[in-house]
């Protein structure tokens, strides 16, 4: 692709037949107007959008989105990379020192205790981001990202509400945890990134698995191999956009309305049509969110 199609947006797909949700996106990182990103979606039959908080001012925001759309639901929670920078502090921003000194651990605490007030919402449907990262965050922030997690965790049974994990690099901590804490009755593997193997273990769990654009890259091959295992009423779709754009788009900015391209995918690797796939996935969506 040439360097100059970068900064212009991936023409609309062809619409689907049925209506999916986009079951993870960030719409406060995306360029235009929230109205603008569901009307584009819309067209191209994305008719929900999942709005997921990273951190407490974004988790506002998604619960107020929520609330002003009827297409939008929030997830609430503080990113597991987020955990540890409130706990030890930002490297590249305020000295470690000064944020054990603004708390540290009450800080994390004082976080979650907005998390919790935000879960009791109706318009917010799931717990999450949350979950463990050992790609971004070192072993120096894994106490507070495993703290955190847990929290997350008891917030979710306690409002019965979704948890929505991240994670990255970290498979076979996040399960332990989750047995560790008893998961809640619905959990969602966000852009699930395990093999064919914790596929099946996810599946006897029941825990959803959410594919996003990376399922279309040339080297995601075990992805696929997961996908394929994976059972269709535990299947879900999400862009995570603006990240994760699908091909053959990749290094474009992503946004809802590319759902059709991750779908047409999966439905491939499925051996599925897509309608039949997004008949799953739109139910499928519709129960983890309890919506
Ligand atoms: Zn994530
Ligand atoms: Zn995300």
């Amino acid at each position: 692709m040439a360097p100059q199609d970068k900064n212009t947006p991936p023409p609309l797909p062809e619409p689907l037949r049925v209506a999916v949700a986009d079951s993870h996106t960030h719409l406060d990182m995306q360029e235009g107007s929230v109205e603008e990103a569901l009307a584009k979606a819309a067209s191209v039959g994305v008719t929900t959008v999942v709005q997921v908080g990273c951190d407490l001012a974004g988790s506002r925001w998604a619960a107020e989105t929520a609330a002003a759309h009827e297409a939008v639901h929030a997830t609430v929670a503080l990113h597991p990379n987020e955990a540890p920078r409130i706990v030890l502090g930002d490297p590249d921003g305020w000295s470690r020192q000064g944020a054990r000194e603004a708390g540290g651990d009450a800080a994390l605490d004082a976080a979650l205790a907005g998390i919790d007030e935000l879960a009791a919402l109706p318009q917010v449907r799931g717990i999450g981001e949350t979950g463990l990262d050992h790609f971004r965050t070192g072993p120096e922030g894994i106490a507070a990202q495993e703290r955190s997690f847990r929290a997350h965790i008891e917030i979710a049974k306690r409002h019965g509400k979704a948890l929505v994990i991240h994670d990255r690099e970290a498979h076979d901590d996040v399960l332990r945890i989750l047995r560790e804490e008893g998961a809640p009755e619905r959990v969602v593997f966000h852009c699930y990134s395990g093999d064919a193997d914790m596929a099946r273990i996810c599946a006897a769990a029941g825990y959803f698995m959410s594919f996003a654009g990376n399922v279309t890259f040339k080297n995601a091959q075990p992805l696929r191999d997961a996908l394929a295992v994976a059972p269709p009423e535990l299947v879900l779709v999400e862009t995570d956009a603006p990240f994760l754009t699908p091909a053959p788009y990749r290094g474009r900015a992503n946004a809802p309305y590319l759902v059709p391209v991750t779908l047409r995918a999966m439905a491939e690797v499925k051996g599925m049509t897509e309608d039949a796939l997004a008949t799953a996935v739109a139910a499928n969506t519709a129960r983890a969110f309890d919506y």
